[in-house]
C-alpha cells in the first residue's frame, strides 16, 4: 500500500477540489471553509457538476444528503444521479440538489418541536465539511432543519457553536492587539471499542438488541493483571485494526494510534485532531466503518459503553483546543505561563464556563449507556471537576492565594544506565481520573461515552467557553489599561471558581464528600442530570450565544429524556424476555435433570450421599422462584409508567426500574454460576471475551 497516495483519495478534498475547479470557484469555496465567509450560491452549479465528474469516475451512482438527526446516529437516502434524456440517461447533480435536499422529518426525534402534520424538513450543504464516495455513493455532509427553521439535528447547533466562540474568542484577541480571520475548535476524539466474536454475539439476544450484555456473571480472569492494556495484539485484531486503519486512511481520516485496552477484547483507536466539525463527521464514519469492517473479519464491534458488567466500559476522550487560523494556540501556556496573559485568561474562562454550566456539560454526556461508566464503579466520577496538573495549579494557587508563583522547570530524566538517552520530562504527570484535565496545549474532556455523537458535549463547550469570553469581553472592552484590568478578572474569576479545580485522585473516597462541601454537582444518571437544562439560566447561555433557541433547546432535554426512557424500556422489556424464555425454563429444566438424576441415585440405593444434588435443586428452585418474581415486579412497575410525561417518567426509569433489573440480574447470574454450562441457554462471558484468537 502506498500510504501517502491512497490516504483520502475517497474525499472531495482541498486538493481534489483544486485540480477540478475553476480557480475563481475553488476560491470563492475556501473562503466559505476556512474564513467562514458566507458561500457564494453561484458557484453551487460549478461545484456540483465537478463533484458528480469526480464521484462518477469513482464509480458512484447515487449521492446522498448525509445528516446527523437526533438519533444520535447518521441518516442517508439516496437518489441516483440519472435524468431521462430521451430514451437514455445522462449523469447530473445540479447545484440545487447538492445545496438542498427535502427530507420527511416526521419519523425523527423533535422532541415536540415540530407537530408531525408539520412534516417537512430539509437538509442543507455543509461545504466545511468535505464530501465523500462511499459504496458506490457520493456523501455530501448537511444540516437538517425543520420548515420553520428548527434545527432537527446536531450539526446545525454545531456549527452555530463555532461561530459563537469564533466571534467571542476574536474579542478577547482583540483587547490584547490580535487580530486574525478565524478562531476554531479542534477536537481529537480518542474511540474505544470492543471486538468479540460474532458467532457468540449472535446467541445473545441482549447483545444484539441493547448493544450489551444484560446478564452475565463476571469471569474468573477479568483485567486485574492488567496485562491487557498495550499487550500485544492477538493476530485476528491486528488483521482488523490493519484493514480499519486503510478504510480510515482511504476516507481521509487521520487514524494515528492503535492499542489494547484495560479490559479484556477492549481497544482503542485515536485520530489526529481536526476542526470540530470535521472531526465530529469523521468520528461518526468512523463507529460505522468499525462495525462493517470488524463484520468483514467475523468479528463484532461493541460501541456500547458498557458491553459488560465488571470490567471497564468504553469512552471517549475529547481533546480539545482553540487556535487561530495564523497557528496560535490559545491553550498553550508557553515557556513562562505566568507571564502569558492571554493564556492566563483563556484558562480563566475554561475554569469560568466549566464551573458555571457544570450542570449542562455533566448533562451533555448523559445516557443510559454512559450512566453505567460516570457514577457507577468506574471513572470518571460523574461530578464535574478540572484537573490542571502541576504547574498550573501551582500557578492558579498563587493567583488565588496572592502568594509569589515560582515556576516549576520541566527537568531531564534518565533511566541510569550511560548508552540510554536522556529524555526531557513533561512539567506535569498525567492525572487519568479527571472529567476535565488540562493536558499541555488542550483541555481533555473524558466523560463522554464511546457510543456517543460527540457533538452534544462540543456544542456544549464552545457556547459555555464563547459566553465567557463574551462576559470578560463585555467588561475588558474600552478599558485603558488592559493589562491590570484583565489581571484584576482573573484574579477575580479564579477565586470565584476555584471550587471546580481539583488536582488530585478523582476515584478516591475523599473526593465525593469533599466535593459535596465544595457545592459540585454530582448527578449519578441521566434522569437526575438532564432536569437542569431546563432551568433559565441553562437555558439563557444557548440562546444568548445564538446556537439554540428556547424551543431548540426545551426539545433537546426533552429528547434526551426520551431516549433515556426508550432505552431502559428496551432492555427491559429484553430482559424479560430473556428470563421467561430462556433462562428460567433453562434452570427449570437442569433442576429437573438434577430431580431424575437424585431419584436413580436413590434407586440404587437409599444411603448414598446425595447432598450435592439435593443441595442444588433446593437453592436452585428458591433462585428460580426469585427469578420469576422478580420478573413479575419488573413487567408490573413497567406498565405502570405513562411514557409520554418525560420528567416522572425518566425518573421511574432510573429509581424504580433499573434497581428491579440490577435485583433480575442479581438473582439470574447468581443461577449462571450454579446451572451446568450445557444447560445454560446463552454464551457466558468467558466465551465471550475470550472469543476472538
Ligand atoms: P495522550 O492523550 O495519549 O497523551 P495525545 O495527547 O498525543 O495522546 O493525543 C491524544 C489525542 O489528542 C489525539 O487524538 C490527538 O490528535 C489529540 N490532540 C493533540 N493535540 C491536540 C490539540 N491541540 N487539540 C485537540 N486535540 C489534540
Ligand atoms: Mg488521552
Amino acid at each position: 500500500m502506498n500510504l501517502p497516495e491512497m490516504f483520502g483519495e475517497n474525499v472531495f478534498n482541498d486538493s481534489v477540489q483544486k485540480e477540478t475547479l475553476p480557480s475563481e470557484v475553488y476560491k470563492a469555496l475556501r473562503a466559505t471553509i476556512e474564513a467562514g465567509k458566507r458561500l457564494d450560491i453561484s458557484i453551487a452549479g460549478t461545484v456540483a457538476s465537478a463533484m458528480k465528474k469526480w464521484a462518477v469516475s469513482k464509480g458512484a451512482t447515487h449521492y446522498t444528503h448525509w445528516f446527523q438527526p437526533l438519533t444520535g446516529l447518521t441518516a442517508e437516502k439516496h437518489d441516483s444521479f440519472i435524468e431521462p434524456e430521451g430514451d437514455r440517461v445522462i449523469m447530473r447533480l445540479t447545484g440545487k440538489s447538492l445545496i438542498i435536499g427535502e427530507s420527511d422529518a416526521s419519523s425523527f426525534p423533535s422532541g415536540g418541536s415540530r407537530a408531525t402534520y408539520m412534516a417537512r424538513g430539509y437538509t442543507a450543504w455543509d461545504p466545511t465539511s468535505p464530501a465523500f464516495v462511499k459504496e458506490g455513493t457520493l456523501y455530501i455532509p448537511t444540516i437538517f432543519v425543520s420548515y420553520t427553521g428548527e434545527t432537527l439535528d446536531n450539526k446545525s447547533p454545531l456549527l452555530r457553536s463555532m461561530t459563537a466562540i469564533d466571534k467571542q474568542a476574536k474579542r478577547i484577541l482583540k483587547l490584547f492587539g490580535i487580530d486574525c480571520k478565524k478562531v476554531s475548535t479542534a477536537v481529537g476524539p480518542e474511540q474505544e471499542y470492543f471486538l468479540v466474536s460474532e458467532e457468540t454475539y449472535f446467541k445473545r439476544k441482549d447483545l444484539q438488541l441493547t448493544g450489551r450484555t444484560l446478564f452475565g456473571a463476571p469471569v474468573s480472569r477479568g483485567q486485574e493483571l492488567e496485562d491487557h492494556y498495550f499487550g500485544v495484539l492477538k493476530p485476528e485484531i491486528a488483521e482488523f485494526m490493519r484493514d480499519l486503519d486503510s478504510e480510515l486512511w482511504s476516507y481521509g481520516i487521520f487514524s494515528k494510534t492503535k492499542h489494547n485496552e484495560v479490559a479484556p477484547a477492549q481497544h482503542e483507536m485515536a485520530p489526529v485532531f481536526s476542526t470540530t466539525n470535521v472531526a465530529v463527521d469523521t468520528n461518526m464514519l468512523t463507529m460505522e466503518l468499525m462495525k462493517k469492517v470488524a463484520h468483514r473479519h467475523g468479528l463484532a464491534c461493541l460501541l456500547h459503553e458498557k458491553p459488560f458488567k465488571g470490567i471497564n466500559g468504553s469512552g471517549k476522550h475529547n481533546n480539545w483546543s482553540l487556535s487561530t487560523d495564523t497557528g496560535l494556540n490559545l491553550l498553550n501556556p508557553g515557556a513562562s505561563p505566568e507571564s502569558n496573559t492571554l493564556f492566563k485568561l483563556v484558562l480563566t474562562a475554561v475554569i469560568k464556563a466549566v464551573d458555571d454550566y457544570q450542570g449542562v456539560l455533566r448533562a451533555s454526556v448523559a445516557s443510559a449507556g454512559n450512566d453505567h461508566r460516570l457514577g457507577a464503579d468506574e471513572a470518571p466520577p460523574a461530578i464535574i471537576s478540572v484537573y490542571l496538573g502541576d504547574q498550573l495549579g501551582a500557578l492558579v494557587d498563587s493567583i488565588v492565594k496572592g502568594e509569589n508563583y515560582v515556576a516549576g522547570k520541566a527537568s531531564e530524566g534518565s533511566i541510569g544506565v550511560p548508552e540510554s538517552p536522556i529524555f526531557p520530562k513533561d512539567a506535569t504527570d498525567r492525572n487519568r481520573t479527571s472529567p476535565f484535565a488540562f493536558t499541555g496545549n488542550k483541555f481533555e474532556f473524558r466523560m463522554l461515552g464511546s457510543q456517543a455523537n460527540v457533538a452534544d458535549a462540543n456544542i456544549c463547550l464552545n457556547t459555555i467557553v464563547a459566553d465567557a469570553f463574551a462576559k470578560f469581553a463585555d467588561e475588558l472592552e474600552g478599558k485603558k489599561d488592559i493589562e491590570s484590568a484583565v489581571n484584576k478578572v482573573i484574579e477575580r474569576e479564579l477565586k470565584a471558581h476555584y471550587r471546580i479545580i481539583f488536582n488530585h485522585d478523582g476515584y478516591g473516597p475523599e473526593w465525593e464528600p469533599e466535593a459535596l462541601k465544595r457545592g459540585l454537582l454530582n448527578h449519578k444518571n441521566t434522569a437526575d442530570a438532564v432536569p437542569v437544562c431546563y432551568e433559565d439560566e441553562n437555558v439563557e447561555v444557548f440562546v444568548r450565544q445564538g446556537v439554540f433557541n428556547r424551543a431548540e433547546a426545551i426539545a433537546r432535554a426533552d429528547i434526551r429524556l426520551e431516549n433515556y426512557i426508550k432505552i431502559i424500556n428496551i432492555e427491559a422489556l429484553t430482559m424479560i424476555e430473556m428470563a421467561k424464555r430462556d433462562i428460567i425454563p433453562a434452570v427449570s429444566s437442569f433442576i429437573g435433570k438434577l430431580c431424575r438424576d437424585l431419584s436413580a441415585k436413590s434407586a440404587v440405593s437409599s444411603n448414598l450421599p446425595c447432598k450435592t444434588e439435593s443441595g442444588l435443586i433446593k437453592k436452585l428452585s428458591e433462585l428460580n422462584d426469585g427469578a420469576s418474581e422478580a420478573v413479575d415486579r419488573l413487567e408490573e412497575h413497567l406498565k405502570g409508567i405513562d411514557k409520554s410525561d418525560v420528567l416522572p417518567a425518566s425518573q421511574a426509569m432510573a429509581h424504580v426500574i433499573v434497581p428491579d433489573m440490577e435485583e433480575l440480574r442479581k438473582i439470574v447470574d447468581e443461577m449462571e454460576t450454579l446451572t451446568s454450562s450445557d444447560c445454560w441457554p446463552y454464551p457466558v462471558y468467558f466465551d465471550i471475551l475470550y472469543s476472538v484468537k
